[in-house]
Parts: C-alpha cells; structure tokens; sequence
C-alpha cells in the first residue's frame, strides 16, 4: 500500500505547528556530500515513516511519534526572508548552494501539498539568487519544475533522490509513506529533459536486503537509464534505542532469518555503524559496479567548479580525494588537509608560497592544490575519478 497516494491521508497526519526561532542553518565547513554551507528543516519529523530513518533516534529529539507526527515551522518564510537580508548580515554568505530537504523530514512530505513552506522557500531562494539542491524522496516535487527551470537559468539546480533500491516490492517494506523507487526514477528522468542535474542517493542500502552485487547492479543500471549524473552511496546506520528497535521489529516480521546476521554486523558502536569489514565489502561491490556503468561517485566537478569559493573547491576535491583512497583501503592526509583548510579566514591564492605550514598538507597535497588554484582541476583527481 502507498499511503502517500491516499487522499484522506493528510488529513490523518497529527500536525503540530510551532513558531521557531532560526530556520538556516550554517555549518561549520562545506558539505562535500551535497555541496552546501547552509540547510534548513521546514519540517520535523516525516510521515514517509522509512523503517530505516535515523530521524527517529533520540539524538536528534523529534518530539511524538516518529512516522505520524509533524511539526510545521509555520513562520519559516517570514524567518528565512530575515535570514537572508543582507543587509541584516555582518558577514557575507558562503558560496555553495543551498540545501533544502532536512535529515529529520523530507521538504515534500504530504504536509507541503497544504503549507507549500518548500515552494516558498525556493521563490525565496530565486529571488536571492542563489543555487539549489534539493533532495527528497517524493514525486510532488515535480510541481516545482518552474521554479526550479529559473533558478536553473539563472544559477544552478540539482534535484537528488534517495534510494534504498530500485526494488519496488522490497521499498513497500521499508519506505511505506513514499512513491515506489520506479516513480521515482521517472520523476528523475522527467527533471533531466528539463536540463536538470539529477543525483541518486542511493543511502541507506539494507544489508542483505538491497546491498547483494545483483541488487546494487539493477539499481545502478537503472540510474544510468534514466540519465542520473551521480550516485552517493552508503550503508545504513542503526542507533541503539528507538531506531533500532522500531527496524528490527520490521525485520523480526518480516526477514526473521536474518536477524542473526544484523545482530553479528551491529555491535552497538555510538554512531550506529555496522563493522568496518562489512562496510568495506559493500563499498567494494559499489565501487566496481559504478565504474562499469561509468556512474560518478561524487557530484562532479562541472557541478560546483564556477560555484564555490577556491578555498572550498580545493576542501572539497580533497575530500573527493580522500572518499577515493579510502575506498581503495589505503591512508589519506587529505581529510585533514581539507578541514585545516575549511578553517582558514585568507583565500589560498594568497597563501602560495605558505601551503605547507597548513595541517596535513605535505609536498603532494601542495602540488594538488597550486594545480587546483591554478586551472580549477587536479590530475591526480581526475585519475582517480576514471578509475
Ligand atoms: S523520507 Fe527521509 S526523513 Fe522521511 S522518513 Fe524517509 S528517510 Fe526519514
């Protein structure tokens, strides 16, 4: 059952709405994953209910019941409209694009059919003149197009869509409140005729539910087929508490035979991560399956190389750097290098000379970065971006 389709189902959803103090959030460096500084919650807490959402651990103290209630921040546009004043604002805006879509309640949940907080926003967003990436899991935001075709004319758009798999029947279990992942396929296709850039967040993949070769395979293909110009990938976390037991409750009823094997992946570590081994096999499998179908694993540079600053561009082309040698099992300075250079207050172009007085820059990450300041690109990225 899709319970997003039915119509008497916003009326059913318990909605709370609260006037909040600050809606933007900036954060303390560049998100290399999406590209942002800035981000921002419209909601809190997410009637798509995904059996999975880390929304719903303690840690992030979304009041009520995770999947049923929501609170709608019913000031935000008037809020939003004060946080990106100008002339209210001692420092400038970082360049970057801004996210909308929260890790605690996707920006176009049923709710948003009746408030239109998200449409408001991008108007907002339009008028300010800044990029734009959304990322979701539902198909109304396709009653965005025309906003997102002029602030793609005047700046740069990106709509993302997150994924568990392209597996209809499996996302029936786990994502009960959102359109099946075919919906959301052609969703993305529909963006690209438009000359959107479109990403698949293909995160959290369940162990082995969704993240078995033949799984990661049918949805990577797919992906290619509808035209998607990146894929992020990652395994699924499981907080001790009621994110925990809410999915293994799911996987008791449903998949009883694996619970053994949850149990000998998740040992309880404070962030949820199941162990590094597991981690390594899937990424592994990723790894080669993406490079067959010639998919990007990181948002590419054509994306955000006229849009950053160059101290951010740099920090996130290390940072792509560092996912790649990780991935191949070996050490990296270059996470550190990215974040002792996301502190800086000076441009590097005015630190030429000093690259090596900076945290974890050595002779190498120096090259790296005169090559970076100097034609916008790395070799040594760009290998291994080709594998
Ligand atoms: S759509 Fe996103 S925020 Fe909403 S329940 Fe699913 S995973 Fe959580």
């Amino acid at each position: 059952m899709n319970i997003y389709r039915k119509k008497e189902f916003l009326e059913k959803v318990p909605i709370k709405e609260v006037t909040a103090k600050s809606i933007l959030r900036k954060y303390k460096k560049i998100e290399s994953w999406f590209l942002t500084c800035y981000g921002m919650n419209l909601y809190r807490g997410c009637a798509h209910n995904c059996v999975y959402c880390d929304g719903r651990s303690e840690k992030y103290q979304v009041d009520g019941e995770f999947g049923e209630d929501v609170i709608v921040k019913i000031n935000a546009i008037d809020l939003l409209r004060r946080e990106f004043n100008l002339k209210r604002k001692r420092a400038p805006f970082k360049q970057g694009y801004i996210g909308v879509g929260g890790g605690v309640g996707d920006s176009y949940q049923p709710v948003e059919e009746k408030y239109e907080l998200t449409r408001k926003t991008l108007h907002i967003l339009y008028e300010k003149k800044f990029p734009v990436h959304v990322l979701t899991k539902s198909t109304l935001v396709k009653r965005d197009i025309d906003i997102f075709k002029k602030i793609n004319e005047q700046n740069r758009v990106i709509v993302s869509m997150s994924f568990s798999s392209a597996d209809d029947k499996i996302s029936s279990v786990f994502e009960p409140g959102v359109p099946s992942p075919s919906e959301r396929l052609e969703t993305l296709r529909f963006f690209k005729k438009q000359g959107i850039a479109c990403g698949m967040y293909l995160m959290p993949v369940i162990p082995f539910i969704t993240d078995t070769p033949k799984q990661i395979e049918s949805t990577v293909k797919k992906a290619k087929e509808a035209g998607i110009d990146f894929i992020i990938f990652s395994g699924m976390t499981l907080k001790d508490g009621r994110q925990k037991d809410y999915f293994m409750d799911v996987l008791h009823k449903i998949y009883p035979d694996l619970v053994v094997d949850y149990h000998n992946i998740y040992k309880g570590n404070k962030w949820g991560s199941p162990t590094v081994e597991y981690h390594s096999s899937i990424y592994k499998t990723f790894n080669i399956i993406s490079r067959k179908y010639n998919i990007p694993q990181r948002i590419p540079l054509s994306l955000y190389r006229d849009i950053l600053s160059e101290n951010d561009l740099v920090v996130v082309m290390l940072e792509h750097i560092d996912y790649f040698m990780k991935m191949q099992g070996k050490k990296s300075p270059y996470g550190y290098a990215a974040y002792s250079i996301s502190q800086l207050k000076e441009p590097l172009s005015n630190m030429k000379t000093n690259l090596r007085n900076i945290g974890g820059v050595g002779s190498f990450t120096e090259k790296i970065i005169l090559e970076i300041l100097e034609t916008g690109s790395s070799s040594y990225y760009e290998k291994l971006l080709s594998g």
